[in-house]
């Protein structure tokens, strides 16, 4: 899958220290001394998998010794190599994570290497907790001691070539003359015809074929759609291939949803693609279409499992989760804060007191009454 240095390649030559890869240099980065040891990731194009041959246990690709820590409050698996440690669990917060017995899986074929260093997360992480400003004080004050944890996330992608016999009516509309009574202006009735639309259906029948390379899902569904669209898009062209360096310092989320389960979720994407294909074919010939019924066969199904850099945090306020996303590659932040209801009141009532003060001062140096102008000026156009 790739080339593997020796099990030893993250050791420091100067200190010994296990080395972690630095988004900044893009490299391989010691913590302590800060000595810098570049990797070479083989530029072939990824692999695509049989979909049959999948394997659900260990992957010996993961290419360095991993292990998997489970967190007992959500239930969240992350894979981490080295001594990376998990303070928090980034999906809920909770700090009970443990060494679990899970395996880690089949291994990730590309990834999107984390660009955003953990320094420049939290900067941005802080400066959109600046801008909570309805969040209660109790929230935002733990919130910014929190643990922002560098973490890929996974997604699958399938690629299909898929062959749909299809079962169906063409309808052709012809117009028919139908004898009507109308009334005229003078309001006698008399007999028309009138054309009316009508449609002939025929059974049809009829294949398609389609390609399909990016079908892709993501590796579990804990964080919310609305909160993932907020930090979107990754930029696929930047996806390279994996390599143990990348992930080092790092954790890796461990699918939930498994290869063959992720499949049959592709598959119905892919069964509601064809049945529009299969009604524009019909719609060729025809002015109406209907599809009812639909067989596909998935050839050559493959598989591919990418990771996407994110930063991550999760607290719990008043027994709710909260979460903040961080994209590790564009730096865009998508979170989730509580409104404290005390904190919008005050500032209604801050704004009220604004606007009051200026109303004084108003009439205070313009020697105006301006309620007076105003609803004596409306009563005055009632009156009028
Ligand atoms: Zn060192
Ligand atoms: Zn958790």
């Amino acid at each position: 899958m790739y080339e593997t240095e020796k099990t030893n390649s993250f050791s420091c030559a100067s200190c010994g220290g296990r080395m972690i890869f630095s988004p900044e240099d893009q490299q391989l980065k010691c913590p302590y001394c800060g000595a810098l040891k570049p990797f070479h990731v083989a530029r072939e194009t990824p692999n695509e998998y049989d979909i049959h041959f999948a394997p659900l246990e260990e992957d010996a690709a993961w290419g360095d010794a991993t292990r998997v820590v489970r967190c007992d409050a959500c239930g969240a698996e992350l894979v981490l190599t080295g001594e990376t440690s998990v303070k928090e669990c980034p999906f809920c917060g909770s700090p009970r994570v443990q060494d679990g017995p899970g395996k880690a899986g089949i291994a990730p074929e590309s990834l999107i290497a984390f660009q955003l260093t953990p320094k420049q997360a939290k900067a941005r992480f802080r400066s959109w907790l600046r801008g909570r400003l309805f969040a209660p004080s109790a929230f935002r004050k733990k919130a910014a001691q929190g643990h922002i944890m560098g973490v890929y996330l996974s997604h699958w992608n399938y690629i299909d070539h898929a062959v749909s016999a299809y079962h169906g009516k063409e309808g052709r509309r012809y117009d028919v003359q139908l004898p009507v009574t109308v009334t005229d202006r003078d309001g006698k009735q008399r007999q028309e015809t009138q054309p009316q639309k009508r449609t002939r259906w025929e059974p049809v029948t009829g294949t398609v074929t389609a390609d399909f390379d990016d079908l892709m899902l993501d590796g579990s569904e804990r964080l919310s759609e609305k909160l993932l669209s907020g930090v979107l898009p990754y930029h696929l062209s930047r996806l390279v291939r994996y390599s143990p360096e990348y992930i080092a310092g790092f954790g890796c989320e461990k699918p939930e949803v498994n290869v063959h389960e992720g499949w049959t979720k592709a598959q119905n994407m892919v069964d509601r693609r064809m049945a529009v294909l299969a009604r524009e074919d019909i719609l060729q010939r025809a002015d109406e279409a209907q599809v009812l019924r639909l067989e596909t066969e998935h050839t050559g199904a493959r598989y591919q499992l990418l990771l996407l850099p994110m930063y991550m945090t999760a607290y719990t306020h008043r027994k709710r989760v909260y979460h903040v996303l961080v994209n590790g590659e564009n730096g865009k932040v998508s979170g989730e804060a509580p409104v404290s209801v005390w904190r919008v009141l005050t500032a209604v009532l801050l704004t009220l007191a604004f606007l009051a003060g200026l109303y004084w001062l108003l009439v205070r140096y313009t020697g105006t009454n301006y309620m007076m102008v105003l609803f004596g000026g409306a009563m005055r156009g009632r009156a009028g």
